[in-house]
């Protein structure tokens, strides 16, 4: 049997209102001690009230409009019934039946294909977090787990695509985007690694003779876009090799494990009955006017996709280029910072792209907390331009600036790693260069091309690289040609 790969995802963002979702406390937990950012209401204390955030509204409303979704203008909550230790209530309050945004869409592009591939959004509902288990030493040998309620009541979005990935790839791409999405829109700030956006991914595979949908699993905790993509290729793998046994695939949940690159079981899939969904009947059925959701309609900040075009028209800069640039909110943040009094885009983008990420990624550092800052990097670009320093001290100045977060200048000044500009200097240097190799300039003569770069490289190596390969190239030239 042939068969085709067909993914679905389920992202929960983290919504960046001040207040958790239906009380007074911050949403700003991480660092407190355990238990001290709670209150009655996010304990779930009996007799206390849950009253909704409208900032936890505007911001679904934003990111459901910005999917394209349509905002059901009376949604209700739901009362998702499991026992945790990590949810006090043993509810979580959700959206089930009548969600806050439907029939949305985003379109993703992919590299190899100019058509734009459309990813039906099904739907975007909002409900609160749970609080966090804190395991001590080993789970398995530790005879206890402790609990943390800070995070009990932060209020999420959860965001449903239809199953209309077509490989791990696409779903990586999907993410990407969604979460500069959420950034653009100040709603989430789309940290995987923090899980302030986490996604389970659902997979299967369908006979592509038929089309029938294959049984599918459903992954859990990867924290980053690249273990998305890995867990999922593993999953093609795992789940090809059973049918190909003439095995059937259970309908699991499984636990991607990062160390091993592999996912385990988990637990069988709940279904929704397990849950015993009913209304929740502390909160009225959640109405929206027109008038909110056409204002946040109206209000929407320039998305991802807008600014892409931007940065290919205004900073005349390649398509490939600007989808990186605007990849992350930050990211676009930065250059345009820099742009802003740089006038080679193409060749500031190229130092973004190139130094500057590696550098961050080698420090695990995000690019708010770059220690070369727009700036920084403009000053260093500038002393190239003016050739103070060639393109390759540029890279060890970059260097040094990145590790001791000093400007290129002042590096350039404690260093002395500058270009000598003086031409007498450098005509002394070449004139015994000339001196010392007759046998080079002999060979040029004859026409060995080659004895030239030779004798340019003896100049770069008297200067220690400070001399301009370029003029150092035509001096020597013109002395020694016949
Ligand atoms: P469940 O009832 O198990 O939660 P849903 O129909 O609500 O299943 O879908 C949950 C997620 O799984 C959605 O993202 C959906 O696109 C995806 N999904 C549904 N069926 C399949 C399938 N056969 N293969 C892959 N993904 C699927
Ligand atoms: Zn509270
Ligand atoms: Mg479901």
């Amino acid at each position: 049997m042939k068969e085709e790969v067909v993914i679905g995802l389920e992202i929960h963002i983290q919504l960046m209102t001040k207040a958790k979702m239906f009380c007074q406390c911050s949403t700003n937990y991480i660092g407190k001690e355990p238990n001290t950012n709670t209150c009655p209401v996010c304990l779930g204390l009996p007799g206390s009230l849950p009253v909704l955030n409208r900032k936890v509204l505007e911001f679904a409303i934003r990111t459901a409009v910005a999917l394209n979704c349509k905002i059901n203008q009376v949604s209700r909550f739901h009362r998702k019934n499991y026992f945790y230790p990590d949810l006090p209530k043993a509810y979580q309050i959700s959206q089930y039946d009548i969600p806050l945004g439907i029939n949305g869409y985003m379109e993703i592009s992919l590299p190899e294909s100019k058509e734009k591939h459309r990813i039906r959004i099904t739907r975007v509902h909002i409900e609160e977090d749970a609080g966090k288990l804190v395991h001590e030493g080993d789970i398995a040998s530790s005879s206890h787990s402790l609990v943390d309620y800070n995070r009990c009541g932060i209020p999420l979005a959860e965001i449903v695509t239809e199953p209309d990935f077509c490989s791990p790839e696409e779903a990586r791409i999907f993410l990407v985007k969604l979460r500069s999405i959420v950034q653009h829109l100040g709603v989430c700030d789309g940290n995987m690694e923090e899980g302030s956006m986490r996604c389970d991914a659902n997979i299967s595979l369908r006979d592509a003779k038929t089309g029938a949908l294959g049984t599918k699993a459903e992954i859990k905790n990867m924290n980053s876009f690249k273990a998305v993509k890995k867990a999922l290729q593993f999953e093609v793998d795992r789940q090809k090799k059973l049918l190909a046994e003439g095995e059937k695939i259970v309908q699991e949940t499984r636990h991607w494990d990062e160390s091993k690159n592999v996912t385990v079981s988990m637990r069988s899939k709940e279904e929704a009955h397990d849950y015993r969904y009913f209304p929740e009947p502390d909160l009225l059925p959640l109405k929206v006017d027109l008038k909110m959701i056409d204002k946040i309609r109206k209000n929407l900040p320039e998305l991802p996709e807008a600014r892409r075009m931007r940065f290919i028209k205004d900073y005349q800069i390649s398509e490939y280029d600007a989808e990186i640039l605007i990849s992350s909110k930050e990211l676009g943040d930065y250059y345009e910072k820099a742009a802003s009094s740089y006038s080679n885009r193409k060749v500031l983008s190229n130092w973004i792209m190139g130094e500057l990420i590696h550098y961050l990624n080698e420090e695990k550092i995000g690019i708010d907390d770059s220690p070369v800052s727009p700036e920084k990097l403009v000053g260093m670009l500038k002393l190239m331009d003016e050739g103070v320093i060639s393109g390759k001290m540029a890279k060890d100045v970059f260097e040094k600036m990145f590790k001791t977060g000093k400007d290129a200048s002042q590096i350039v000044k404690e260093s002395g790693i500058t270009q000598i500009t003086d031409e007498n200097e450098l005509f002394k240097v070449i004139d015994n260069v000339i001196k010392e190799n007759p046998k080079s300039v002999d060979d040029f003569n004859k026409g060995k091309e080659k004895a030239l770069n030779f004798l340019v490289g003896q100049v770069m190596r008297y200067t220690k690289g400070r001399a301009k390969p370029d003029f150092v190239f035509e001096a020597i030239k013109q002395r020694i040609k016949k």
